[in-house]
């Protein structure tokens, strides 16, 4: 189907709601039934009915057909936080004495889930560096059920190979699921690779305007209507219906803010490159990363993440840095209109965070909307305070 069908057309049955071009919001819990025969009928099949908006509501209906064909997929679920749909996804795969294996850096919450939470249900998991097939071979026992990718993860990269990882999965009869957030379906479609199951921080690039947090699982129509009837209707994790209308808007847009973004972060990134107060720049398509090949094979784009390790004197110098920006917003979340700038320095050991280990010097960079060129001025008189 055309990018321009999925995000023009595709589940918006206009004549039923006046012709409007907008998708009414569907700003109610309950639905009533005129025949009785119908009402027993939506009972018994929650997900194609229109029953009660914990379970399928008509806004939320649209977001899903458009999520499911842009990711090549033949459904999808969405739910209130990036993190649910991680939850649910994995969450359905185990039982206790299962195994996960996972590769060694996923977004943190997702690693506190397999770390904290999952062992007090009695499933372990065993994280490998995602890099080498042959570690994540290694890794796999009889009791393993789900091989959980990331790729590229958002702080230093790192790529699976994903064609391999599906082929591997299917070998030892392991689910295989991908969180990816970082490249949006945009440039990165992984079922076409083989993958079971995709999930997405949809408050990222999908909503894109910073002002909705949801999260996206898309898989086969079994697959999703497993996890409907498990972890989506018992944990509740929903999106509200105006919450949906808000991402059906930023989706229209989708093609077109990935393309920008992704051509500054290139523009910014080459710059970097040559500049003498960078030690190391991490950044999936430049020529000097490590995976760069398989980075150009199964990404069409990158998207407006990179870190940098600076050459700083001092973590003073490097805070130096931060305070001197004046572009670039202080803030976690990416994927908005807004370019931001995530410091290490001093971002450790904060009690409840999960701290990934890296060096002081180490900054991440999210590019947004804005014009690069304005950006970039603000970045280099930045880094002259090095
Ligand atoms: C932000 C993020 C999440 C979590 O999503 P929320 O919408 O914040 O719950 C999961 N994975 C990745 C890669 C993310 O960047």
């Amino acid at each position: 189907m055309h990018l321009s069908e999925i995000l023009n057309q595709l589940g918006e049955n206009r004549d039923r709601y006046f012709n409007a071009v907008s998708p009414p919001v569907i700003q109610t819990s309950n639905f009533a039934f005129s025949e009785l025969d119908d009402f027993r009928r939506a009972m018994s099949d929650e997900l194609a009915a229109h029953l009660y908006t914990r379970g399928n509501n008509p806004t939320v209906h649209i977001l899903r057909q458009k999520l499911a064909a842009l990711e090549g997929a033949e459904d999808a679920l969405v739910f209130g936080s990036g993190v649910a749909a991680v939850s649910a996804a994995i969450l359905a795969q185990v039982r206790s004495g299962d195994h996960i294996v996972c590769v060694r850096s996923p977004y943190s919450w997702t690693k506190s889930l397999l770390m904290n939470y999952l062992p007090r249900f009695g499933v372990e998991h065993t994280f490998v560096d995602g890099t080498d097939l042959g570690q994540i071979e290694a890794a796999i026992r009889p009791n393993t059920r789900l091989l959980y990718l990331e790729s590229p993860n958002s702080l230093t990269f790192e790529l699976q190979d994903l064609e391999a990882c599906a082929r591997l999965a299917k070998r030892y009869g392991l689910v295989s699921c991908i969180d990816n957030s970082h490249c949006s379906p945009i440039f990165q479609q992984p079922i076409r690779s083989g993958i079971d199951l995709v999930v997405h921080s949809g408050t990222k690039y999908l909503n894109g305007h910073s002002d909705v947090v949801l999260g996206v699982l898309c898989g086969s129509r079994e697959m999703v209507k497993r996890i409907f009837e498990t972890e989506y209707m018992t944990l509740g994790a929903i999106l509200p219906p105006h919450d949906a209308a808000l991402v059906l808007r930023g989706l229209r847009t989708l093609p077109l803010r990935m393309e920008r973004i992704d051509r500054s972060t290139r523009m910014i990134v080459e710059r970097l490159e040559r500049h003498p107060k960078v030690e190391r720049l991490h950044y999936p398509l430049s020529p000097s990363s490590p995976q760069y090949e398989l980075a150009r094979r199964q990404m069409s784009g990158a998207g407006g993440l990179f870190s940098l390790e600076l050459r700083a004197d001092s973590p003073e110098r490097m805070e130096a840095f931060f305070r001197r920006l004046q572009r670039f917003l202080l803030a976690v979340s990416w994927g908005g209109h807004e370019s931001l700038v995530l410091p290490f320095v001093g971002f450790y050991g904060i009690p409840g965070r999960p701290a990934p280990e890296l060096p002081w010097n180490f900054v991440r960079f999210y590019i947004g909307l804005e014009d690069p060129e304005w950006l970039w001025e603000d970045l280099q008189n930045a880094l002259e305070i090095l």
